[in-house]
């Protein structure tokens, strides 16, 4: 529909300075995970001012508003879920007042994610589709989520049926990414972010003298031997072409030097972009773990806490995205080839409830010293990506929605 869309394109513009203020609003507000109370009544109160309806206390502190569209088309009508995360983080901002009158009000506490562009570009999706309901054959289920940083409200929400009342077909969510340059759209079918599980051990030994080491069981020994032995799954049990990571961050054990101690507490992350992998990771590393600890006298427990699934999109989904994003950007700034990132993010959650696609809108600029990564102190975003995700977001809202 290329008369709709350039109109599209006309209206996204005339909401730069829209977005860029409500992106600012949330900015100076930022509340961490499953405490967005203020954030998620603003919201609502946004949503009740556009005409709609919102349920608040979804999965917590989520908020969630139907948009009907009015069209009749021949297909049966369809939902469409589109996702923005709302949480932030404990970082105290290190930002110029003078610079940035809009740095973070609330100290320890910072938008250092993007999830403040997220809801200005769904909560301006949500009024620019309200003018739009004569296009729309079906209804687009808004999802402010809670509490993705500490992994959680995605299954919440889950939990309290935003997917299920009524049934979702397909879902859609971006993520503003600052190693991405401001002016592309990152989007690409298959797993697009890894799978994130906390891996604990506890090896048991029996404490000793330490020059006495054949009296007692050395766990500090079999730890070693453990983190040693998991190393080799990655490189000898998973295919060279698929990637994984098994990385032990924390390490504990023993409080003297010359003690040996009772038990070692192991602590590790285990990412893989293939469900496959992750399920076979997930497994193997509690047996050899085991195993080795058997074969020298000590024994394991082992929990895997707190995971969530890889962000895997489904293959026509991220196609009606790209095309989407192509209409925006131009095919030169929609890059082809692996676009997989290193992170993880609980959208898996919704990819998984119905098929659908996460990408990735490019919002550094160097040039303006715009540049730091997720979750640092000095983020920030170049604020021209609020628009062109928005336009890639409703192009393919539109597009997924068409009679
Ligand atoms: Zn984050
Ligand atoms: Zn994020």
């Amino acid at each position: 529909m290329p008369g709709a869309s350039d109109a599209l394109a006309a209206e996204v513009a005339q909401r730069q300075q829209q977005l860029i203020e409500t992106r600012r609003y949330f900015h100076q507000r930022p509340e961490l995970s499953f405490a967005e109370h203020e954030t998620a009544a603003e919201i609502a109160r946004r949503l009740r001012a556009l005409g709609l309806d919102p349920l608040e206390g979804v999965g917590g502190t989520g908020v969630t508003a139907m948009l009907r569209g009015k069209a009749e088309g021949r297909q049966p009508a369809r939902t469409l879920l589109v996702r923005a995360d709302i949480d932030a983080l404990p970082v105290e901002e290190e930002a110029d007042a003078l610079v940035r009158p809009w740095r973070s009000q609330n100290p320890g506490v910072m938008h250092a994610c993007g999830h403040d562009g997220h809801i200005a570009i769904a909560l301006t999706l949500a009024e620019l589709l309200m003018a739009r309901r004569e296009y729309l054959h079906g209804a687009v289920q808004f999802v402010f989520q809670p509490a993705e940083e500490r992994i959680g409200g995605a299954l919440a929400m889950l939990t309290d049926g935003v997917t299920a009342h009524p049934k979702v077909d397909a879902s859609l969510g971006l993520h503003l990414w600052t190693p991405v340059p401001v002016g592309q759209v990152s989007v690409a079918p298959g797993a697009v972010f890894s799978s994130a599980d906390e891996v604990w051990l506890r090896v048991r030994g029996r404490g000793s003298h330490g020059a006495m080491p054949h009296l007692g069981v050395d766990p500090v020994v079999v730890a070693a031997e453990i983190i040693t032995a998991l190393q080799t799954l990655v490189a000898r049990e998973v295919s060279p072409f698929h990637p994984a990571v098994v990385t032990f961050g924390s390490i504990h054990g023993g409080n003297a030097f010359n003690v040996i101690a009772d038990s070692v507490e192991l602590r590790g992350t285990l990412r893989a972009y293939d469900p496959d992998d992750r399920e076979l990771l997930r497994a193997r590393i509690g047996e050899v773990a085991h195993g080795v600890a058997q074969g020298m006298r000590a024994e394991v427990e082992y929990e895997v806490r707190g995971g969530c699934p890889a962000c895997v999109n489904d293959p026509a989904m991220a196609e009606i995205v790209r095309r989407a994003a192509i209409a925006t950007v131009g095919a030169d700034n929609v890059p082809d080839g692996d676009q997989r990132q290193a992170a993880s993010d609980d959208m898996a959650y919704f990819l998984e409830a119905a098929p659908g696609c996460y990408f990735f809108i490019g919002a550094s600029d160097p040039k303006r010293d715009i540049d730091a990564p997720h979750h640092s102190a000095r983020f920030d975003i170049a604020e021209e990506a609020l628009a062109i995700g928005l336009e890639t977001l409703a192009r393919a809202t539109l597009e997924y929605l068409k009679p």
